[in-house]
């Protein structure tokens, strides 16, 4: 075997001092992890001492680029279109990119969104999308880029020869208690959308209980980090800071997040999905010099609902066809008359989860039908008995897990406690980060 230029325990003393890698030892170390010379245990090292000392951004900028590098960067230069992508940083409920694509996509732009399936307490888009019968998530490079200059919009699986390094180290970063690293999330998030080569991203970056940045501190750092590393890779980049304390719209699961998607592509839906959708449409077409155009008309004439169906047949997907519906249905009422003040997200997904909508480790099949539907949301006013949750399952034993989940994960202010029972949802868009 060849040997090596550098010393992996040199370069975990340097960022365990303190210090900044040098260039060509970044270089070397994610090349070296990704063949398998560098052990899990030196990466694992190395990941700790970023956690705990930081990057510089000469630093994380390199160690981005590296991560790219451990792979192919996509070619679109056949897209007659300008490319324009989404990202979210995941949350409880959050199906936005469903009708965000499509909708996007009936206004002049194209949408390459390379998605994943969902661990722990967030869904995945795939996820979703495959609870639509026939619905493939996996394209060939030809297909892919043909979809996109035919219907504008696709949503398929990242191939294995996307960042390959990420996907070694964020298996590594889950078992090592360095997920939380925000240079690490940064690179991760960002290398996988460099690499994709739209000409505009826009990053939602979740912040509140069902978001992995729980702050708007924490949310506002990750998110400046990521808008420089995507302005000096050359994509225009921007990001949204977005509620995450209660979930989006009214339903947490596979199908029952396409429903309401479609509600949405059919000019209804809920106000929170409505209004990020449109949020983030607006920032993803003027990111590529769209502005003369109104996302909201396009959502309420049907011109996103027939790229909507075009793009799920192109898929193989048959947009009329029934959706899993669940087997079991349970209510949870609420315990009092007043406002409903706090519905938790991170409760909710968890529920979720539990009834069947997510997976625990990354093998595990998802059920499409179950989840949670929320019959009210924080802001609604509420009468004791009424049902407020609806819990939707394969399997009726999978009820009383749940229920633990959402215990204590809402709040209900009596009447005569005006200064609570003022309180509603709270503003959903919460700051804008540019360069
Ligand atoms: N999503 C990613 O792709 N990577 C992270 O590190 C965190 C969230």
């Amino acid at each position: 075997m060849a040997s090596e230029p550098f010393d992996a325990v040199s370069v975990i003393r340097t960022k365990r001092d303190g210090g900044r890698i040098p260039d060509p030892e970044i270089d070397w170390v994610i090349d070296a992890y990704t063949r398998g010379a560098v052990a899990e245990e030196q990466m694992s090292a190395l990941a700790m001492a970023i956690l705990l000392n930081g990057m510089q951004p000469a630093e994380l900028s390199r160690w981005t680029d590296a991560m790219i590098a451990s792979g192919k960067r996509l070619d679109l230069s056949a897209v007659s279109r300008p490319t324009t992508d989404k990202h979210s940083t995941g949350g409880v409920g959050d199906k936005i990119t469903l009708p965000l694509a499509p909708l996007v996509a009936s206004l002049g732009a194209a949408v390459p969104q390379l998605s994943g399936r969902g661990l722990g307490h967030t869904g995945g888009t795939l996820d979703k999308l495959e609870s639509i019968p026939g619905w493939r998530a996996s394209l060939s490079s030809a297909e892919f880029i043909d979809q996109l200059n035919t219907v504008g919009a696709v949503v398929c699986a990242a191939g294995d020869d996307l960042a390959p390094a990420d996907r070694k180290l964020y298996a590594l970063r889950d078992v090592t208690g360095t997920v939380e690293a925000i240079p690490l999330i940064a690179s991760s998030i960002m290398s996988k959308k460099i690499a994709e080569g739209s000409s505009a991203l826009v990053l939602d970056v979740k912040v509140g209980s069902g978001a992995f940045m729980k702050n708007l501190a924490d949310a506002r750092e990750l998110a400046e980090t990521m808008v420089a590393l995507g302005t000096a890779a050359g994509t225009h980049t921007v990001a949204l800071l977005t509620d995450m304390s209660t979930p989006l719209g009214r339903t947490a699961g596979n199908a029952l997040e396409v429903r309401e998607s479609v509600e949405v592509l059919a000019g209804g839906g809920p106000a929170d999905v409505v209004q990020l959708t449109v949020a983030l449409a607006t920032e993803m077409l003027a990111g590529v010099g769209i502005t003369d155009v109104d996302p909201a008309a396009a959502l309420a004439d049907g011109r996103a609902m027939d790229v909507w169906r075009r793009m799920i047949s192109a898929q193989g997907g048959d947009p009329d066809a029934p959706l899993p519906t669940a087997a079991e249905r349970h209510v949870i009422a609420a315990p009092a008359t007043g406002v409903l003040t706090r519905l938790d997200a991170y409760a909710v997904g968890v529920a979720a989860w539990r009834l069947g909508a997510g997976r625990a480790r990354k093998e595990d099949a998802v059920s499409p039908a179950a989840g949670v539907v929320m019959l009210a949301k924080p802001g609604d006013q509420v009468h004791a008995g009424q049902p407020l949750l609806e819990l939707h399952a394969d399997d009726a034993g999978r009820f009383a897990r749940a229920e633990q989940a959402l215990d204590g994960a809402f709040g209900i202010a009596a009447e005569g406690d005006s200064e609570r029972a003022s309180q509603g949802a709270p503003p959903l868009v919460l700051d804008r980060v540019t360069a």
